[in-house]
C-alpha cells in the first residue's frame, strides 16, 4: 500500500507498522511465559441435542489472562502460538486440561458429555502429534470413545496421503473427529469424499443470517444433507436466536451451539 501511495506515504505509514510489530513482538515474549505462568485457562461451551434439548458435549475454548491486557481473545493469539510453534505444547496443555476436566466431571457423578478440543494444523503436522494425543488419553485415563477432536479444513489441504494417514490412526485410538468451521475456507467435497471424519460443524457464517437470507437457508440445508447422506452428524455453530434454533431444527441439524443456549463459561459454571 506504502508503495502505491508513493515516497512520502511510506515515511508516515512507517510508524504505524513499527507500533504493531511491536505490539505484536510484546504479545509474543508475553505468550512464551503465558503456559508456565499459569495464565492460559479453558472455558467449556455446551453443544445441544435438537431432539432431546440437553447437553451432549462441550466444546473446550482456550482463554489467556495476561497480567496486564485481561482476557485476550484466541483471534489475537492463537496466531501467534501458530507461527511460533508455542500452540505446540499449550495444544498439549489444552489436550490435557480437558481430558482432566472431563475425569472430574464424571468424578463428581455429572452425566458424561463428550468432550471437544480444537486442533490446530501446527499441532497435526507436529511429528509427535498421535504420540502425545495416546500420552495424554493414558495419564489422564480419558474415555477416547467420549473425545472429539475438531480440525480445519486447512489440515487436511496440504498433506492429504499422511493426512488421511493420521485420522485413521486417531479413529483407531477410538476418538471422533470433527470438521470445524465448514463451508469457510477450502472447502472442498473432496474432502468429504477421502477423509475417515464423524462429524461436520456448519460455520457461523451461514447461520448467522439463516432466518433472513433464503441464500443462507439453502446453503445450510444442503450441508446438513450432504453430511447426513455421508453418515455425518452435523453440529450448527453460532446459535444466537431461536429463529436460527428453529431454521437449523427444521432442515435437521442434529447439534447446536450458540449464545442461544450458553456461552462459553468456566469449568465450576458448565455443569449448572
Ligand atoms: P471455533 O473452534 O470455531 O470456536 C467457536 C467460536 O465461536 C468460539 O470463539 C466461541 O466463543 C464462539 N461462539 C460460540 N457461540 C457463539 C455465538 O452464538 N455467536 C458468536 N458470535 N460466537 C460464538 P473463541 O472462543 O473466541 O475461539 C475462536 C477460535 O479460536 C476457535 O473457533 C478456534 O478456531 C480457536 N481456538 C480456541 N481455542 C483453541 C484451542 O484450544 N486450540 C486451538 N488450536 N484453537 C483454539
Ligand atoms: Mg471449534
Ligand atoms: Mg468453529
Ligand atoms: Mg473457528
Amino acid at each position: 500500500r506504502a508503495k502505491a501511495e508513493g515516497r512520502n506515504a511510506f515515511q508516515l505509514y512507517q510508524p504505524a507498522m513499527n507500533a504493531r510489530s511491536l505490539e505484536h513482538l510484546a504479545l509474543e515474549a508475553a505468550l512464551h511465559r503465558a503456559l508456565p505462568a499459569g495464565e492460559l485457562l479453558l472455558h467449556y461451551q455446551p453443544i445441544v441435542s435438537v431432539a432431546g434439548c440437553h447437553t451432549v458435549a462441550a466444546e473446550a475454548l482456550l482463554r489467556w489472562r495476561h497480567p496486564d491486557l485481561g482476557l485476550v481473545s484466541p483471534a489475537d493469539f492463537i496466531p501467534i502460538a501458530e507461527d511460533t510453534g508455542l500452540i505446540v505444547p499449550i495444544g498439549e496443555w489444552v489436550l490435557r486440561t480437558a481430558c482432566e476436566q472431563h475425569r472430574a466431571w464424571s468424578a463428581a457423578g455429572r452425566p458424561p458429555v463428550r468432550m471437544m478440543v480444537n486442533i490446530s494444523a501446527r499441532q497435526f503436522r507436529d511429528h509427535d502429534f498421535i504420540d502425545m494425543v495416546r500420552r495424554v488419553l493414558r495419564e489422564t485415563g480419558m474415555v477416547p470413545g467420549l473425545l472429539t477432536l475438531e480440525l480445519t479444513e486447512s489440515i487436511l489441504m496440504d498433506d492429504t496421503c499422511q493426512g488421511i494417514a493420521l485420522l485413521e490412526e486417531l479413529r483407531m485410538l477410538g476418538l471422533r473427529v470433527a470438521l470445524d468451521d465448514f463451508g469457510t475456507g477450502y472447502s472442498s467435497l473432496g474432502y468429504l469424499k477421502r477423509f475417515p471424519i464423524d462429524e461436520l460443524k456448519i460455520d457461523r457464517l451461514f447461520v448467522r443470517d439463516i432466518d433472513r437470507n433464503p441464500r443462507d437457508a439453502a446453503l445450510a440445508a444442503a450441508i446438513i444433507s450432504i453430511g447426513h447422506s455421508l453418515g455425518l452428524r452435523v453440529i450448527g455453530e453460532g446459535v444466537e436466536t431461536a429463529a436460527q434454533f428453529d431454521m437449523l431444527a427444521a432442515r435437521g441439524c442434529d447439534l447446536m451451539q450458540g449464545f442461544h443456549f450458553s456461552p462459553p463459561v468456566a469449568a465450576e459454571a458448565f455443569p449448572a
